[in-house]
């Protein structure tokens, strides 16, 4: 195999150079933990940033993925097919919804929620958040916050507009007859791991039905088991119209998809499509995830898990830390300056750790990792903190 520097320097002569990157080349993994090229051990609190709920190189969705690509890899929904019919049913019934679109990424499942809720509604103005993130193809990315990524590529998409977070007033003053949608995410997710409250959410339900304007949850990044339920909407009993989820739902390849709740007339023909939408791979991997979830008992154990992480982190005394905030697994220490320095001792005790923004600390471990694993994070960052 290449050494580190060869990899490093193939890799930095020809990307494109959006990423910034850190000095480790990973190229095996197990479970929660992973490898890199000189055979050292990790502990991933990166989680593949959030599409490895179901860890890394997991026997069962490799067997799937493997008996599915000796089948069939790849078939248009112009024909029906077992595996994607199964999952269908599978995800129906996991979240109570209707029916549902395929595509292969959390930006493209947001896309659509967004063409659809205006193709449903014959309105043209998408209203988001402060801090949110939804992904970043042009549509998308109108409906995302971050300045940073959105001037370059101004002027986006009209008829966006972004309100304060967890604000039911503001709320209130934007929701109009001339909305299509409203777009949140249960828990800001790139936006800092901030929770919106259960009223907020109940307010936002209830708004959008008096006016007409339908409520799409993006749950790309708290869905598929992280926040200790299948979806993180289901810890409050909303019923989303739209519901995103992409990131861990191929149970790590690439996959996304769009829910819509019972109640609506089926969408025009040919109004939207995906040449790799529900591809049969992906599906098998999709359902061997499911499985995998069920027989783990990964939904509870990520509750308790979570419960855990979220106490001990918030139980580490330092001056540096302003706020320790979550939902099961997805949690964000805030700092009081840049985390930086703090990820880069942390890699170099073992320890992989992402981030959101400049300021928080971020971990999205796979939901299989064990709490000893955890324990060790946790003496990790109050070590580097209380340095
Ligand atoms: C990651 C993310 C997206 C974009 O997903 P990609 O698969 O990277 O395109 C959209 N919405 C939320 C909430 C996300 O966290």
């Amino acid at each position: 195999m290449m050494d580190f520097e060869t990899i490093k320097s193939l890799e930095d002569q020809h990307s494109v150079g959006v990423y910034s990157k850190r000095p480790v080349a990973i190229v095996r993994g197990k479970g929660a933990h992973l490898f890199d090229v000189n055979g050292r051990e990790y502990i991933d609190c990166v989680g593949g940033q959030g599409a490895a709920n179901l860890g890394h190189a997991n026997p069962k969705i490799a067997a799937a993925i493997a008996a599915q690509a000796e089948r069939l890899i790849g078939l248009p929904e112009m024909f029906y097919n077992d595996t994607r019919a199964e999952l269908m049913d599978r995800l129906c019934n996991l979240t109570g919804m209707e029916s549902i679109f395929f595509c292969n990424s959390g930006t493209e499942a947001v896309e659509a929620a967004l063409k659809f809720s205006k193709v449903i509604t014959g309105r043209k103005e998408i209203v988001a958040t402060v801090r949110g993130f939804h992904g970043r193809s042009m549509g998308s990315l109108s409906a995302t916050w971050e300045k940073r990524y959105r001037e370059p590529f101004e002027p986006l998409v009209p008829g966006f507009s972004h309100i304060p977070y967890n604000d039911v007033d503001a709320l209130d003053s934007a929701i109009t007859d001339q909305t299509a949608a409203f777009i949140v995410e249960i828990v800001q997710g790139e936006g800092g791991i901030r929770p919106g409250s259960p009223e907020y959410f109940h307010a936002a339900e209830k708004i959008c039905k008096e006016r007409g304007a339908l409520l799409i949850i993006d749950e790309v990044q708290s869905g598929f088991g992280r926040t200790g339920r299948w979806y993180a909407h289901q810890h409050y009993d909303l019923k989303p119209d739209l519901l995103t989820s992409a990131k861990s739902l191929g149970g790590g390849i690439p996959f996304g998809a769009v829910m819509l709740r019972k109640g609506f007339d089926k969408l025009p023909t040919a109004v939207h499509g995906s040449t790799f939408g529900g591809n049969p791979i992906a599906c098998a991997a999709s359902l061997a995830a499911i499985d995998f979830i069920e027989e783990e008992h990964l939904i509870e154990k990520t509750a308790e898990n979570g419960a855990w992480f979220l106490n001990a982190l918030r139980e580490i005394e330092s001056p540096l830390i302003r706020e320790v905030r979550g939902l099961g697994l997805m949690i964000g220490m805030e700092l009081k300056q840049k985390t930086a320095p703090y990820i880069a001792q942390l890699t170099e005790r073992g320890i992989l750790v992402l981030t959101a923004g400049m300021t928080v600390m971020r971990f999205l471990p796979p939901l299989v990792i064990e709490r000893s694993d955890l324990e060790i994070v946790v003496k990790n960052v109050k070590e580097v903190l209380q340095a």
